[in-house]
This record gives structure tokens, C-alpha cells and sequence, in this order.
């Protein structure tokens, strides 16, 4: 730390030196994040100094957060469930997961406790598994990309504690079967958690209908970020619980604060995320984020023209705004977009392809100069 104090305007000027080495999303293609709605930004700065870890202190946003759960869990089908506002896909991953350990696993027989995930899953749960020393158990794919439910039946022993499923997978945008897999754990009496930290935002706003919240009754917690399609601001994840007595195995006394009890991963949390979560929900209401998705799949669905053109295709058909391409030599592909023509893509592993993401800020015109741009690149590789 330097002894002396900066100029004000020297640090101003530092910030946007730094800010400036900082991409803009306009090249981005990668990002399951965007920029956020004007009055979700409006709100967090309002709300900036608010610390949801100590919430007898901010009543009003307290009350916002209970709004932002009440509202979500509507959207799920249930508005009675339990929950808080995490700080993403991860910690609700972790939290949901330590609940169905602090839950079942005293019942279960006597080894490590496992889980049965898609071997699509986020890597969020390698660091569950270490976190919680829970065995991750990987289950196979189907030529769809969804996860084989045979093998997640194979997998299930008299240690598993429960069942991951996928809404909107990272990779590709898919959806697992969740209908079935509720009725597997059902059956086995164990825990289904949802991650549709994508999906949760998109599904409920398409055209066609899928299963997957709570309206199927093996479905036990679910993680949706407002952070990604929801159009927060970043750090807004959202936790819920179908019982809140799943979620009153996470309490931690606190003795020293306005509140006794605390059901969080982390202590200090972000009021602004709350405010903004709140706000932009409202702003927006089912019919805005209908138009956002809409808007987001007509730009899927003009890529996708637009890449036949070039003769590249798809490995699965999109179900949302998530491409994964059949391209040759893909991380080369990738680098050359990003080395030659500033473009950020991704790839995925299992198959290899490319993967684009289709975010709200990605316009027809952009569309336009990247296939473009990847038909050159394309072409020195073949
Ligand atoms: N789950 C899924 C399906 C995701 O796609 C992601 C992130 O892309 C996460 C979890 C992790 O979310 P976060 O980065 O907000 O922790």
C-alpha cells in the first residue's frame, strides 16, 4: 500500500486505464453473464452499502429479498418455497448439496455419501465433492446430451444421498430428463437437485414447455441465477428449497449480530445484488422476460441460418441460446477468432465443438461479422 494518499483524479484515471484493458461484451460470445438492466444498476448503487450477512440492519432490503424468493418460487411453482440470494450457481450448488448431507446421510448406511451428477454438470460440483468430501459419481450422456438415465440408476447405492439434474447444461444448453429422474428419487427416497443456474431464467419463458421445478414432486432444491438470463447484476444467484426444514439444516448460530441465525454459505452479503434482483424482476415481469428469451432465440435461430450458409452445423439441436458447432480442430478455431479478430468463443469437451452463447447483448449485426470472420478462419484450417 502506498504511505501517501493518490490524487483523486489519478485514481480515476488508473480506474480507466484498467478498465480500458477490460473487454467490452460487444465481441463476446462466451459469457453466460451480460450487461445488466439500467435499473438493476439504478438499484445497486442505491442499495450499495447494504449487508445482507447482518439483515436486522437492513430490514427493507431484508423484505426485498423475502419478495425476490416469493417471486422466484412462483415462477418455479411454489411460492411457499424456502431460500435466500446467493452469490451464484456455485454457492447454491455447494448449499443445496450440504443440505441433502446434513439431511440423509446420518441415515444412510455407513460408507462416503455420493452423488449421482451428469457428466454434463458444472464443474461447481468437483469443488462440492471437495468440499464436502462427498464422492461424485459421473453419470453417462445420451446421444442427445442428456444424461442416460440408466446410468444414473446403475450408479445409485444404498450411499447416495441424492440426484443432480441439469436445466440448461453449460455446454450445450440441454435439458436432462427431469420428469424421470424425479420419479427415481422418488423411489429411492433421496434428493433431487436442480441446476438450471442458466436454464431457470430461459425454460419458463420459451415457447415450448419443459418439466423441471417443482411442479415434479422428487424435485427437492433448485439453483437459478438472476445474474445470467435474469439480467442482474452480478453477484445474484438464487437458492430455494422445497421444505424449509431442508433449509434449516444450513443454520449457524451467529451470536454477535442483529440476527441469532444465519442459513448462508458466506457471512458479509451483497444487499445490491438483492435491490437489483428485485427491481429488474418487476421492471421486466413474465411478459418482458418472454421478449428477452424471444429475442435471444430469433438470434440463435439466425445464426444457425447464417452458419449453414458456411456449411457449419450444430451438434445438437439447440434448445436454448447455447450453440455447441461441429467445427474441425476447435481450440485452434478458438484461438484464431480470439488472436485474429477479437472474438471470445468457448469450446466444449465432450464432443469437442465450439460453443457460443447468445446473450442479450449479441445483436444480428454481430452475428453477421463473426460468421463472416469464422468462415476466414475456418478457411485457412481446411
Ligand atoms: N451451473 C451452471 C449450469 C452454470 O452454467 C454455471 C455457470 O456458468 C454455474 C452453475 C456456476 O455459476 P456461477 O459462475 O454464477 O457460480
Amino acid at each position: 500500500m502506498n504511505e501517501q494518499a493518490f490524487e483523486r483524479e489519478q485514481i480515476i484515471s488508473n480506474l480507466n486505464k484498467s478498465k480500458s484493458h477490460d473487454l467490452t461484451y460487444d465481441r463476446v460470445l462466451s459469457s453466460m453473464c451480460t450487461y445488466p438492466h439500467e435499473i438493476a444498476v439504478h438499484a445497486h448503487i442505491q442499495f450499495i452499502e447494504s449487508n445482507m450477512g447482518d439483515f436486522g440492519l437492513f430490514q427493507g432490503t431484508y423484505n426485498l429479498e423475502k419478495k425476490v424468493i416469493q417471486s422466484i418460487g412462483n415462477l418455479l411453482h411454489h411460492s411457499e418455497a424456502s431460500g435466500y440470494m446467493t452469490t451464484g450457481g456455485t454457492e447454491s450448488n455447494i448449499q443445496a448439496i450440504r443440505s441433502m448431507r446434513n439431511n440423509l446421510s446420518s441415515k444412510k448406511k455407513c460408507g462416503k455419501p455420493n452423488i449421482v451428477v451428469p457428466d454434463s454438470a458444472h464443474f461447481s460440483f468437483d469443488k462440492v465433492s471437495d468440499i464436502l468430501d462427498i464422492e461424485l459419481r459421473k453419470a453417462s450422456l445420451d446421444e442427445e446430451l442428456k444424461v442416460s438415465i440408466q446410468s444414473v440408476q446403475s450408479l445409485i447405492d444404498e450411499n447416495t444421498i441424492g440426484l443432480v439434474a441439469i436445466a440448461g447444461s453449460t455446454e450445450f444448453g440441454q435439458v436432462d430428463e427431469i420428469e424421470k429422474l424425479s420419479e427415481i428419487a422418488l423411489q429411492n427416497n433421496i434428493f433431487l437437485h436442480v441446476d438450471a443456474a442458466f436454464g431457470g431464467f430461459v425454460l419458463p419463458f420459451l415457447e415450448k414447455t419443459h418439466e423441471f421445478d417443482f411442479k415434479l414432486p422428487g424435485v427437492t432444491s433448485i439453483a437459478i441465477d438472476p445474474h445470467k438470463m435474469g439480467l442482474s447484476t452480478i453477484p445474484s444467484g438464487v437458492l430455494l428449497f422445497k421444505s424449509a426444514d431442508y433449509l434449516e439444516s444450513l443454520r449457524a448460530d451467529t451470536p454477535y449480530l442483529t440476527v441469532s441465525t444465519q442459513y448462508t454459505l458466506t457471512g458479509t452479503r451483497s444487499g445490491a445484488a438483492v435491490a437489483a434482483t428485485y427491481a429488474v424482476m418487476n421492471l421486466l415481469g413474465k411478459e418482458g422476460y418472454r421478449k428477452v428469451v424471444s429475442k435471444c432465440m430469433e438470434a440463435t435461430y439466425y445464426l444457425l441460418d447464417r452458419l449453414a450458409e458456411i456449411d457449419v452445423y450444430p451438434l445438437i439441436k439447440p434448445l436454448m441460446n447455447v450453440v455447441a458447432l461441429e467445427v474441425p480442430e476447435a481450440d485452434l478455431v478458438r484461438k484464431k477468432l480470439a488472436k485474429d479478430f477479437n472474438w471470445q468463443v468457448s469450446i466444449t469437451q465432450k464432443p469437442h465443438g465450439l460453443r457460443l452463447v447468445i446473450m442479450p447483448h449479441v445483436t444480428l449485426e454481430m452475428i453477421d461479422y463473426f460468421v463472416q470472420d469464422l468462415k476466414k478462419v475456418l478457411d485457412t484450417i481446411n
